[in-house]
């Protein structure tokens, strides 16, 4: 049963499945390793409530990643009003001083890269609204984005722990983190150069702590972590205190390829895109199709079926003459351009015969024996399967199975 023409199926199953063996893999590592489940940008397409609520009720898991203090605001207010209390919600990315004040309100743990600037308007907030808050502070490895340079590190927690302020008193530092840039990649020597300067930072950090024993709250605690999917399954010896896996929780390979042998499981993509025939005819010779009219029909007779998904959905315009979808367990190529809202398949002779209006066809997922790929899908439109999953637009309905 489904409850409209076009929906993204997600099987949460799946995502327990992948979930379970991430920590059954780092566990064997260190048993008390933590783990903090990536649900920014809607859970990568696959929507982020109802994914933080299956790994809460279902693994107990209380520590979740965000990018955006929106979505980390959006995520504690659903929660909120389930009575989910102690759940630890991290917002990775920049916030400006504005919004930053609402990670106060809504106890979210803002990511901290230097900037005095945010210090003080948290200090303030804290004050305001007599609460303290939790940090971790981003260290700049090597991936050239976000986050305070190793040779900054020192000269921020002197200023920070030494401020007539007191900002500890306030703003308790909780963890210190830096991302990796090609832990998906063939070669292991730029993830260890990270790896080791991480290292060296963390020993940096433990003895200016130790020289300021009463200065820094829950300093004997601070959580170290620095792996996202592909660092987590492929370099457990990196896992530290925690792992930040996002695109292997959703099944998919961080390295963009299929069952990449280096995967220490079998990940199970949690998501497929199914719709529903809208049309079938049989056009004559010389017909064209969609805009553009791009697409000439060059046989006698060509069945044609209509598909209702389109870039408004998600479905990228690039897969126009490219890609293909299943129906009937069948390939059939798109012809003509990707509109916004619909798109045109032909029917191979095989089966020209059998399609019907509301027949199921898959753009994403299995069908019968055959199974089309976010990796496939990502070869039409030059992207990585992270994009393919993210992009799907909120029109398209989510349904957990
Ligand atoms: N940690 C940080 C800081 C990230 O930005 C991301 C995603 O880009 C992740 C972890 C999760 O990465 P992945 O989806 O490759 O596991």
């Amino acid at each position: 049963e489904f409850p409209t023409t076009s929906v993204a199926v997600v099987n949460l199953t799946n995502i327990l499945h992948n979930v379970e063996n991430i920590l059954k893999l780092a566990r064997e590592h260190n048993s008390q390793v933590k783990i903090m489940p990536v649900v920014k940008a809607n859970a990568y397409g696959h929507g982020d409530v109802p994914i933080v609520k299956e790994l809460l009720k279902e693994m107990n898991i209380h520590r979740f990643a965000v990018n955006r203090v929106l979505e980390g605001v959006k995520i504690r207010k659903a929660l909120q009003k389930e009575n989910f209390n102690d759940v630890d919600i991290l917002v990775l990315g920049y916030a400006i001083p504005t919004e930053v004040k609402n990670c106060v309100t809504f106890d979210l743990t803002p990511t901290i890269s230097g900037d005095p600037l945010i210090i003080e308007t948290l200090f303030d907030e804290c004050v305001k609204q007599d609460k303290k808050i939790k940090v971790h502070v981003k260290i700049d490895t090597g991936m050239g984005r976000f986050g305070l340079l190793p040779n900054k590190v020192e000269s921020f927690l002197h200023w920070f722990t030494n401020n007539p302020r007191n900002f500890p008193s306030r703003i308790i530092l909780e963890g210190v983190f830096t991302h990796f840039s090609s832990a998906d990649e063939k070669s292991k020597d730029y993830t260890q150069y990270q790896f080791d300067k991480f290292i060296e930072m963390r020993k940096l950090i433990e003895t200016i702590l130790e020289e300021n024993p009463n200065k820094l709250q829950h300093s004997n605690e601070i959580i170290y972590h620095c792996c996202n999917s592909a660092a987590t399954l492929f370099y457990p010896e990196m896992h530290l205190d925690m792992v930040r896996p996002g695109v292997s929780i959703y099944g998919l390979s961080p390295s963009n390829i299929t069952n990449d042998e280096r995967l220490p499981f079998q990940l199970r993509p949690a998501l497929s895109l199914i719709s529903h025939v809208a049309r079938v005819e049989k056009l004559p010779h010389k017909s064209t199709v969609s805009y553009g009219n791009t697409y000439v029909v060059e046989n006698e007779y060509e069945t044609l079926a209509l598909i209702p998904v389109g870039y408004g959905d998600g479905y990228k315009r690039i897969n126009s003459h490219k890609s293909h979808v299943l129906i009937g367990g069948v390939e059939c190529p798109v012809v003509g351009r990707v509109c916004m809202d619909q798109f045109v398949v032909r029917i191979p002779d095989e089966i020209a015969d059998q399609v019907k209006v509301n027949d199921q066809v898959v753009l994403l997922g299995k069908q019968g024996d055959k199974e089309l790929t976010c990796e496939k899908l990502s070869e039409w439109s030059h992207t990585i399967n992270y994009e393919i999953v993210t992009a799907l637009l909120p029109r398209l309905k989510r349904i957990y199975v």
